[in-house]
Parts: structure tokens; C-alpha cells; sequence
């Protein structure tokens, strides 16, 4: 394997370009943190932290299993969706086998199977970044993968596709194809147009606490999944990896869904405000379901010089790492302030890369 640095940290780039504090608005953090109930219970639980978390995560695994509806032991808890990828390409992937995804999706991915010597095999994507159902299943046939893995919304893009085009897809795919449907952001999403909580034997269904309840730094996320499937998991994950804190604030996140709502709404005027940014410059943006906007700078290079005049200016923001929308830049919806902050830095950057461009 070549040496790599797959994502370059806030902390690190503030060094490099000597600023204090970032606007960190690009790894779809989000800017209005945990439910202050979560904060609550995971700051009466620190002075316990001499003790392990429960290796079964089990009053956590109750509470999601009443919400989802489904039984104890189709749900495992772990160190997010990237821990649980990890699992995933090491459960179902083996050394030299293929895995299918969309070009361009959520990078993660593609260290896992890298570092487990198994490879992607790509499925291209549609106009708005987004995976194409059709693409993926002529994907899986002629590679022969079992293993299918689809970001839904998707990220960098921030594409959805609905119940019924997941449902498509799923039966589009031979029986013995697991799905891993990465649903880091369907908390953004009317559930009615997500897949219903059903266990299907042949899908993974991964979830986090990462994005919309605001606790990316606790490390906290689950798998649904069959019964079989959960105790693939159970033979490879690590009993005490996931901290008793998060654990705790995890559940008391679960129970506040007013601050849910709350965080819900301003992500979708922000997001609003982002694609009227946009068009204000006469830049094109794509419409998104999740709490980041995708803008078109124009090219791979003016998009890319987007992203360093911005991070000389303190904003921390990041793109799509593929066509059709590596001229694109990707926003993390910040406060009301941030946004206004980010409008003001992002007419200045984009009037320099638009000079440095002419002249
Ligand atoms: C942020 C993100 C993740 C990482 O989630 P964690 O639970 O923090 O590991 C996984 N998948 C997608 C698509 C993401 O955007």
C-alpha cells in the first residue's frame, strides 16, 4: 500500500496556514452540537470513567430497537458508521474480492478496502453526483461482488433516493448481493421517504450520531441488520471499543426530539440559504438532503483553488473528489452567524480565484 494521509484535519490545515480558528464547515460537523440533555448526561457521567462501557451497549441497543422497531439482536452499536465499515469490508469483502459503489462517494470506504486488500469496483454516477440504480446492478454483474455499498443521502454529493428506488435497487440485485445502505444522514430525511424499519436479510443498514444529533467526536453509531448478519459483527468488532460517555449520551440524545426538530429546521434554512448564496455569484448548486450544500465553482482546478482561498481566509471547507462534480465545493450548513461569516469570506475567495483566472 502507498503511504497516504487520507483526510488532512482543521487542526492540521490551521497550523499549516498559520490561523488560530477555522470555520469549520467542512466535515459536515454539526454546528449545533448535542441536545443539552446529552450534554447533561454525559457530563454526570464522566467521573465514572474509570469504568469500561457495557461491551453489549444494552440499555442503548433497547432504546433503538423500540424506535426501530426491530429486536435486540439485529442492531450493534460501534464507533460510528466507519468503525462499522471497517467490519463490513472485513466480514463480507475477502482479500481481492470486488465491492461496488458509486465514483465519488464517501472516500471511507475506499482506506477499508484498501487496507484489507479487497477493491471498489465503480458504478458511475449521475448527473448530480448521485448513484444510478442501474449503474450499480450492470456494476455488480459483471464484477460479480457481493458486497454493494450505497450512501443514502449521499455524501459528498448530497443526493437522495427515496423508498421506492431503494427498493428498486435492492430487487435489482441477485439475493445473495448484501446492500450496505450508509444512512449517516437520514436523520435530515422524512422518514416516510426513507426505507421502512424492516430487517431485510440482505441489507445493512448503518446509522450515527455523528451528523444531525451533534456528537461526531463521541464516536458513536449502530448497524440494523439480520440476526446472522449482526453475528458476523459480533465476531469481529471490539467488545470495549465503543466509551460508556457516549453510550450515556447517545440514549439521552435518542429521547430529546424536540431539539431534534429544532436542528432539523435550521439545517434546512441554511441549506436554503446556501443555494440562494449561490445563485446571488450566478453559481449553479445541487439540491441536497443532508446538512452540506454542494456549490459549482466551474472546473476540477477553480473549484480546487475555491477551497485554498477560502482556507487562506479561515474557512475550512472541502469537494467532491470526483466527476461529474469535482468542480463543485462542499459547505457544512454552520449557525446563522457562520453562514452569514461564510457568504462574506466566500464573495472575497471567489473574487480572487475569478481574478487569479483572468489575469
Ligand atoms: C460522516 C459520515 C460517516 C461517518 O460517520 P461516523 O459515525 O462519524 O463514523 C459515514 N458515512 C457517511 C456517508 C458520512 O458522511
Amino acid at each position: 500500500m502507498p503511504a497516504s494521509t487520507p483526510f488532512v484535519a482543521p487542526e492540521e490545515l490551521a497550523r499549516r496556514h498559520g490561523v488560530k480558528e477555522m470555520l469549520r464547515l467542512g466535515a459536515n460537523e454539526s454546528a449545533f452540537g448535542p441536545s443539552p440533555r446529552a450534554i447533561a448526561a454525559m457530563r454526570d457521567a464522566v467521573p465514572l470513567t474509570s469504568w469500561y462501557g457495557d461491551p453489549e451497549s444494552l440499555e442503548l441497543r433497547a432504546a433503538l430497537a423500540a424506535r426501530h422497531r426491530c429486536a435486540l439482536d439485529e442492531i450493534v452499536v460501534a464507533c460510528g458508521i466507519d468503525d462499522l465499515m471497517g467490519l463490513i469490508v472485513r466480514g463480507f469483502c475477502a482479500p481481492g474480492e470486488p465491492c461496488v459503489a458509486t465514483r465519488g462517494t464517501y472516500p471511507t470506504l475506499f482506506y477499508h478496502l484498501s487496507a484489507y486488500g479487497a477493491r471498489p469496483e465503480f458504478a458511475e454516477p449521475g448527473e448530480a453526483g448521485g448513484m444510478v440504480p442501474a449503474n450499480i446492478a450492470a456494476a455488480v454483474q459483471r464484477s460479480g461482488a457481493k458486497l454493494v455499498y450505497v450512501a443514502n443521502p449521499d455524501n459528498p454529493s448530497g443526493a437522495f433516493a427515496d423508498r421506492a428506488t431503494i427498493a428498486a435497487l435492492r430487487a435489482a440485485l441477485p439475493d445473495d448481493v448484501l446492500l450496505f445502505l450508509d444512512e449517516a444522514y437520514a436523520d435530515f430525511v422524512d422518514p416516510a421517504h426513507l426505507p421502512p424499519d424492516t430487517i431485510d436479510p440482505r441489507t445493512i443498514r448503518t446509522r450515527t450520531f455523528s451528523k444531525a444529533y451533534g456528537m461526531a467526536g463521541a464516536r458513536i453509531g449502530y448497524a440494523l441488520a439480520s440476526r446472522e448478519v449482526i453475528a458476523t459483527f459480533q465476531k469481529l468488532r471490539l467488545h470495549f471499543g465503543v466509551n460508556r460517555t457516549a453510550q450515556i449520551g447517545a440514549l439521552a440524545a435518542l429521547a430529546d426530539d424536540a431539539f431534534m426538530r429544532g436542528v432539523i429546521a435550521e439545517v434546512a434554512r441554511g441549506r436554503d440559504e446556501y443555494h440562494a448564496l449561490a445563485a446571488r455569484h450566478g453559481l449553479p448548486s445541487l439540491p441536497s438532503a443532508t446538512n452540506f450544500v454542494c456549490i459549482g465553482i466551474g472546473t476540477k482546478r477553480a473549484a480546487e483553488a475555491m477551497v485554498e482561498a477560502l482556507l487562506q481566509r479561515g474557512v475550512f471547507v472541502r469537494k467532491p473528489w470526483a466527476p461529474p462534480i469535482d468542480g463543485f465545493i462542499r459547505v457544512t450548513v454552520g449557525t446563522a452567524a457562520e453562514r452569514a461569516a461564510f457568504a462574506e469570506r466566500f464573495a472575497e475567495a471567489l473574487d480572487s480565484v475569478r481574478e487569479k483566472a483572468a489575469g
